[in-house]
């Protein structure tokens, strides 16, 4: 196992699909956000990959495409909702999908991921990867995103077929307030 004195959920998360994602695949970053995980998929997958950004906030689709710009890397960012994730990629083509639950840093805290859109897409998703291919969910809650998609997320993940998909769950089990939770989802 991979180790490092200092973890936390990024480089947890990191240090996976840096295992995982090769020079050419496709990867999906749901939650594009300021752009980082995009950013980081792009570096792993190079020029004969693909990777697609998806985020509701323009806000989130500008910060990540000046991110790329200032890294000379290129992926196609989206304005459409992590449900949609069906419409940009073809059944079982994609090597790696990355969520990053919770609000926009450092932009409008009222608008966050919701369980049942994160399901559906988490669901599509699924459909989406490849066999032997990742889903990294942070799960980030608490402050203004509260615990609802938190607590509605874990048991249902319980439930996904274990002769389809190894759950993974990360726990920062001895931190105090409201520790980021990895889940890993391998396809079979
Ligand atoms: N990974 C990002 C980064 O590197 O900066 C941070 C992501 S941030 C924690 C969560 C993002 O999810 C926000 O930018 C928010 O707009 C987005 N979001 C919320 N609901 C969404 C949905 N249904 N589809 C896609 N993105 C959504």
């Amino acid at each position: 196992m991979w180790y490092k004195r200092s973890m936390n959920a990024l480089t947890i998360v990191h240090e996976t699909i840096k295992r995982v994602v090769r020079d050419g695949d496709v990867c999906i970053d749901a939650t594009a956000g300021r752009g980082y995980d995009t950013a980081f998929l792009c570096e792993l997958v190079g020029k004969n990959g693909n990777v697609i950004a998806m985020d509701i906030q323009q806000d989130a689709v500008d910060s990540t495409n000046a991110l790329l710009e200032s890294k000379g890397l290129c992926a196609q960012v989206v304005l459409d909702s992590h449900a949609n994730m069906a419409k940009y990629a073809e059944k079982e083509s994609v090597r790696c999908i990355v969520f990053n639950l919770g609000y926009l840093p450092k932009g409008n805290h009222g608008i966050y991921t919701h369980f049942e859109s994160t399901k559906q897409a988490i669901e599509s998703g699924l459909e989406l990867l490849e066999r032997g291919g990742l889903m990294c969910v942070s799960v980030y809650y608490g402050g203004d995103s509260g615990y609802e998609e938190k607590d509605a997320l874990l048991p249902w993940l319980k439930t996904l077929d274990d002769e389809k998909y190894q759950v993974l769950a990360t726990f920062f089990y001895n931190w105090k307030k409201d520790p980021p939770i990895p889940i890993f989802i391998i396809k079979n």
